[in-house]
């Protein structure tokens, strides 16, 4: 397999040893993967993998680890040996006072494993599929690694080398129609941003309501979701409101089927984002993902490298996408609207007569969303400074200055991820609704599990 890119370090100077690990015999009662690796390890030998591809994969596993203790972002989720991660810290303490030198070890080590994959011969067409996904995931960590070492990577090719998106290309001058448009639904003083700022502001949840409204919520998306899915027993999450984060939601997975789900309440939370969070956080967005892939690719299959879920990964356009399609997929048509009209707005004490006029702002809105990419090209790659881009922001974003700074802060902190909420969404979408049984389609991205690419190329062979 000869399946290399021009993505490949060029700093691989120093080669990381790896011993031969001796057999061990898994306690008889440990039944997953992960609990067979922790049974051998306190029995006291390295756990012996059953293949080449597996030994990779808990070798990235510890890669990323590392990787992540100098990018605190890139390590989404990890429910793996709790040893692996002490000894990534451990490691990573090391070379504290050494930071080229841990740059190097861990360059050399995305090399190496590239290499490693690239040298594998297959016992049969999933395991190709396994080690390409595999690929993919260590060529996206040396993109990364590119930026955190401040080497100068574009917004297009962190697109297509992380997240195995072809860059789109945007005329701003398309989204001045629905601009117009906006501007017209909500006639008055002031600008277009600022007026959609104070209707939308006009149904915010009143602090003493945000708990039950939530509750409420989550539970709609939770039994819509449960009606397709079987849903493992005991999966459940936890939900915390925060403050003084660059994004208005995030999910936490924790392993074990839970997750610690947290809402940004920095600025005041409009009544469409209850299901909104509820579905993409939660149900059947990023706590089910992330549970299907602990119990169907860990536990059920062994593939030990999706105990890590990195943030900056070829699957960033599913986890994104299938989180915001998960909305329109759990409430199809004018559900959404309608539940919110007839449940959310009385009990957050709201006018059900406004929930039309939010329904009509929200359906524009949507269509701006990949303008927003296109600032965040232009700011990343230098054409706008810090004000231009922040007024051009405010632009499409159509919020307050200081939310729309939020945004930008968003941008600063994940880059390019910010393509993986729309044009992951464009691409689930295209998928889930070109054949029967959306539920079925929409799960089998995210437990393939499927990458943009492997979407678009399966479209185009239809
Ligand atoms: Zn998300």
């Amino acid at each position: 397999m000869r399946i290399l890119s021009a993505i490949l370090l060029s700093l691989a100077l120093v080669a990381c040893g790896q011993e031969a690990p001796p057999p061990a015999q898994p306690a008889a009662e440990a039944q997953t993967i992960v609990e067979r690796i922790e049974a051998a390890e306190a029995a006291g030998a390295p756990f012996e993998f059953a293949s080449e591809l597996d030994q990779i994969a808990a070798e990235y596993v510890r890669l990323a680890l590392l990787f992540g203790t100098i990018d605190a972002n890139y390590v989404d989720a990890y429910h793996g040996p709790a040893s692996w991660r002490q000894a990534a810290a451990a490691t990573s303490h090391e070379l504290e006072d050494a930071p080229q030198e841990r740059l190097f070890v861990i360059a050399a080590e995305i090399d190496r494993l590239i290499q490693a994959i690239d040298d594998l011969e297959f016992a049969d067409d999933g395991e190709a599929f396994r080690a390409v996904q595999l690929l993919k995931t260590v060529r996206a960590l040396a993109v990364r690694f590119n930026v955190v070492a401040g080497k100068p990577v574009s917004f297009d090719e962190e697109v297509a080398g992380i997240y195995d998106v072809a860059p789109p290309s945007y005329d701003l001058s398309q989204y001045d129609a629905v601009l117009a448009e906006i501007d017209a639904l909500l006639p008055g003083e002031g600008s277009t941003a600022e007026r959609v700022d104070a209707f939308r502001n006009s149904l915010a949840i009143p602090q003493d309501k945000l708990q039950a409204v939530f509750d409420r919520a989550i539970a709609e998306c939770r039994t819509r979701t449960a009606a397709h899915f079987d849903l493992p027993d005991g999966e459940h999450f936890r939900m915390e409101f925060v403050n003084d984060k660059p994004w208005s939601g995030y999910n936490y997975y924790q392993g074990g089927f839970e997750s610690l789900i947290q809402i940004n309440t920095d600025f005041p939370i409009i009544i469409d984002r209850a299901v909104d969070l509820g579905c993409h956080e939660g149900y059947p967005g990023h706590h089910v993902w992330n549970l299907f892939i602990e119990e169907e690719l860990v536990n059920g299959r062994g593939w030990i490298e999706y105990t890590v879920n990195p943030l900056f990964g070829p699957f960033g356009p599913m986890a994104e996408g299938s989180g915001n399609y998960g909305i329109e997929l759990a409430f199809p048509g004018d559900e959404k609207i309608n539940f919110e009209r007839e449940v959310l707005f009385p009990m957050a004490g709201l006018d059900p007569a406004l929930a039309d006029k939010l329904d009509a702002l929200n359906a524009l809105t949507g269509k701006l969303s990949h303008a927003t990419n296109e600032v965040s090209r232009r700011y990343l790659d230098g054409v706008l400074d810090r004000a231009e881009a922040a007024a051009m922001m405010q632009k499409y974003y159509l919020a307050s200055a200081e939310k729309s700074a939020q945004r930008l802060r968003f941008v600063d902190t994940y880059r390019a991820y910010v393509i993986n909420y729309n044009i992951g969404q464009d691409i689930v979408r295209s998928y889930v609704e070109a054949g029967d049984d959306p539920w079925g389609r929409f799960r089998r991205i995210l437990t393939a599990p499927l990458t943009a690419s492997d979407i678009q190329e399966d479209m185009a062979a239809r």
